[in-house]
């Protein structure tokens, strides 16, 4: 699990703290932390304030099903 800084991203429905639990090449997938929210959902890799420089590559690295490098 990838925790995404409240700076950078918050859960749509509660704006809550969310957590990346997958990635794939053109998307991550994340949920909501909260237990009583529990929101999970797809955003594009750049969804964060990052612009898509650390938590996609982060998140493609731990869940990522890298292609032959
Ligand atoms: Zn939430």
């Amino acid at each position: 699990m990838i925790l995404v800084k409240l700076e950078d991203g918050r859960c749509r429905s509660c704006g809550g703290q969310l957590r990346i639990f997958n990635a794939d090449d053109c998307s991550l997938e994340v949920e909501c932390v909260s237990d009583e929210c529990l929101d999970a959902y797809k955003v594009e890799p750049d969804a964060f304030a990052d612009g898509g420089i650390t938590y996609w590559p982060q998140a493609m690295v731990e869940f990522g099903h890298e292609r032959g490098v």
